[in-house]
């Protein structure tokens, strides 16, 4: 199996270390990370600018291609143009924070996925739940569970799956639970400050709140201990409004 990694927080993070090391004895690796931490730069890429990407060996001892780019700039520029045959897996983490609920849409690690999975390899996310002294080495096992799911999935499509881990101890974790995507997690504003000059700034807030959770979703299922895997799917259309408009418009239903 040929993987390829990628994440959000860099080519230096620990959590990119700790994947490596939980999949390397499962197959060939190829690791496509940004240069600088990109965390929240959801799906975007690189276009107004060349996209310049060097070798590296991280003091860590992590070899891979350090992007100047997004976590969706890497795993294109690894899978259209630079890992021959392509991959055969994408893994974006292991993040720092969880990107249950909403925060999906803004996160780089699911971009990262997404993307494999847009361009046909089947791919996950992995982050863990934010903790001042995070298991990696616990993440890395889950990770390894959730592959091993990845892997027999039969689907025309290639398949992304969004996992969290919660930020416990191994003993502590009660299991893997299938959810869907909990629709909130993104209703925080900002904090006002201001800066030494008498000027304002605006630093957004996490959003923390978490009383919508409601039971077979991702946030429920987390808090309550388990690790979860979400099905992502690309089509972003909004199928019960697609035949409200349809009626509208008087097109009655059918599919044109
Ligand atoms: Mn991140």
């Amino acid at each position: 199996m040929r993987i390829l990694l990628t994440n959000d927080d860099g080519i230096h993070a620990p959590g990119l270390r700790a994947l490596h090391n939980a999949v390397q004895s499962v197959g060939e690796v190829f690791v496509f990370a940004p240069t600088t931490e990109q965390s929240g730069v959801a799906h975007s890429i690189t276009l107004l600018t060349p996209l310049r990407a060097h070798r590296l060996k991280t003091p860590g001892g992590l070899e891979g291609m350090a992007v100047d780019g997004a976590p969706v700039d890497c795993v294109r520029l690894a899978v259209k143009e630079l890992v021959d045959p392509p991959p055969d897996v994408v893994i974006s983490g292991i993040n720092i924070g969880a990107n249950e609920g909403l925060n999906a849409f803004y996160s780089g690690t699911v971009a990262g996925a997404l993307e494999g999975g847009l361009l046909g390899v089947p791919s996950m996310a992995v982050s863990l739940e934010y903790t001042d002294s995070p298991h990696f080495d616990v993440a890395g096992e889950w990770t390894l569970r959730a592959l091993d799911l990845l892997r027999r999935i039969t689907s025309p499509r290639a398949p992304v799956l969004n996992v969290n881990i919660p930020a416990l101890p191994a003993e502590k974790i009660k299991g893997l639970r299938i959810t869907r995507q909990g629709l909130y997690g993104a209703d925080e504003g900002y904090e006002h400050r201001e800066d030494p000059r008498g000027g304002s700034y605006y630093w957004i807030r996490p959003d923390t709140d978490r009383s919508r959770a409601e039971p077979g979703d991702d946030v429920h299922a987390l808090h309550e201990g388990y690790v979860t895997v979400t099905p992502l799917q690309r089509d972003l259309t909004d199928h019960d409004l697609l035949n409200s408009l349809r009626d509208l418009q008087g097109e009655g239903g059918a599919p044109a």
